[in-house]
């Protein structure tokens, strides 16, 4: 390493110790006779000091503060510290000194020490930064998203990806041992029913044919326990084509996981558990298992919402509660058709399966959302298994059998080879973290967010292509477009079709 600590370690017990650092210029404060700068790192900041030789010796004797040691080359350093500027990078060696009395800064962990510069080395300059490098900082989303990179050197955006780093870790740690295994899922694939637009990407060996990106790993996972995997996860990207707004982004990330040879009670007492354990290690807070139970019913009369936030009733910062017994279909009124409530994979209550094609709207489903502070943070079920039953399901919602074959074909034959009972769920990791982090909004969790207009200001995407391209997909493009950049249209964020939450 070039360094031998970091800009956050330092304190009274290493004085008299030669250090070497390398940061970014945080502040600088000019004194004439002395420079002091904050060096930072993704571990804090340290304070340095630049002195020009003779006031070194003046100082030595006025306040005993440097442990007699007067850097011979301090004089070089200090005249390249003149030029030093906010965000340059930087590598210094020194000796730690405890710093004099009065000037100490109890808040910072290296706040007892400065180090006195014997050797700078400038490792790279900076542009002069669109927007100074601090915790509290009052510009909009287009620009800091424009530079996040500058942004994530912000401690609080920074301990967002920390944050996530760790809650990943917990999950693997947590479903390793249960015997669960992580498998991949295609991101080119066939286009998954969770109720939102997809996104469409055009193949160019089979022109005129196109990827949809998977709104879920849904269909695949549903296939990997005909494989026999028993029990997978994944820390999956998923895709929704939706109008955005605070807690939904064009892709997301979601916890997705699938057992077979399971009921509720199996998915609910891992999740429970798991959950406990995430806000144990990330929050230090004990919450009680097993979670409230509520119907969706009962939920609609009482709080006027499929999510109710329980939080002032069980007077805890983190209310998680369980939502069950979902109708199994709803009403499109525009559409005059039944469509899924949750998809169609979803298992009907074995007692309803007579009144299925009678009384559409009295069936309940075994689906169940995961609700935490008011905010659905999961959502799953127990699947059908059975492809008869997956055949009426279709038929009710419209899909009639030459279509499901079209769309689903792969998983309906699946099903006749042997698939065996399985359920499962899939959490908005976002949202979560948005939630554990106190962040208004996911994009503050999301390491390089798109816009509430789709739109990403660091990359410009998504953005023109050229003719060739085009050529090759065989695709052209209609002249008559929006040409205005999507950041500047008018965000419509309501009017979103209910279907299934992104997560
Ligand atoms: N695929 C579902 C979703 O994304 C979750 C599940 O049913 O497991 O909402």
């Amino acid at each position: 390493m070039m360094r031998t600590h970091t800009c956050g370690e330092l304190t009274a017990n290493d004085t008299g110790k030669e250090v070497t650092l390398c940061g970014w210029v945080a502040t600088r404060r000019d004194h004439g006779k002395l420079i002091f700068i904050d060096i930072r790192d993704r571990c804090g900041l340290t304070q340095i000091v630049f002195t020009p030789l003779e006031t070194r010796k003046e100082q030595a004797k006025d306040t005993m503060s440097l442990t007699g040691f007067i850097p011979k080359e301090s004089g070089d350093a200090y005249k390249m510290a003149q030029d030093l500027r906010n965000e340059f990078v930087i590598k210094v060696k020194g000796i730690v000194n405890k710093r004099p009395q009065g000037t100490i800064n109890s808040k910072l962990h290296t706040g007892e020490i400065e180090i006195l510069v014997k050797e700078l080395e400038i490792l790279n300059p900076s542009l002069n930064t669109p927007f100074e490098i601090l915790e509290d900082i009052d510009i909009g989303e287009d620009t800091r998203f424009k530079y996040r990179y500058l942004d994530l050197r912000r401690r609080k955006v920074f301990n967002n990806l920390t944050l996530r780093s760790d809650l990943y870790k917990i999950i693997r740690n947590f479903l390793g041992p249960q015997g669960f295994i992580e498998c991949e899922t295609p991101i080119l694939t066939k286009s998954t029913p969770e109720g939102a637009r997809d996104y469409l990407v055009p193949s160019r060996l089979n022109p005129g044919r196109f990827y949809a990106l998977p709104q879920s790993p849904q269909l695949f996972k549903q296939i990997l326990m005909v494989s026999g995997i028993e029990k997978y996860y994944q820390i999956a990207k998923c895709f929704r084509d939706e109008d955005l707004r605070a807690d939904r982004q064009p892709e997301f990330t979601q916890l997705d996981l699938e057992m077979s040879f399971v009921n509720e009670e199996d998915i609910f007492s891992l999740t429970e558990k798991l959950m406990q354990l995430i806000l144990k290690e990330l929050k230090g807070v004990e919450i009680r298992i097993p979670f409230p139970r509520i119907s969706f019913d009962e939920a609609q009369k009482r709080y006027g919402s499929d999510k109710p936030d329980l939080r002032k009733e069980l007077n805890s910062d983190f209310a998680f509660a369980w939502v069950i017994d979902f109708p199994l279909f709803k009403y499109n009124i525009e559409e005059k058709r039944w469509e899924s409530e949750h998809h169609p994979f979803t298992s009907p209550r074995q007692e309803d399966l007579s009144i299925l094609e009678k009384a559409p709207d009295k069936v309940k489903s075994r689906s169940y959302d995961l609700v935490l502070n008011g905010m659905e943070i999961g959502s799953g079920s127990i699947r059908i298994h059975n492809q008869e039953l997956q055949e009426r399901i279709f038929n009710i919602i419209g899909i009639d059998k030459e279509n499901a074959h079209k769309r689903f074909g792969f998983l309906l034959e699946a099903f006749q080879f042997g698939a065996p009972p399985h359920g499962g769920i899939a959490f908005g990791l976002d949202r979560l973290l948005a939630i554990l982090s106190g962040e208004p909004s996911i994009r503050e969790v999301i390491t390089f967010p798109k816009t509430s207009a789709g739109f990403c200001p660091l990359t410009d995407a998504p953005s023109d292509v050229d003719e060739r391209q085009l050529k090759e997909l065989n695709l052209s493009i209609n002249p008559v477009r929006n040409t205005e950049r999507p950041e500047k249209q008018k965000e419509i964020s309501n009017g979103v079709k209910k279907g299934r939450e992104g997560k």
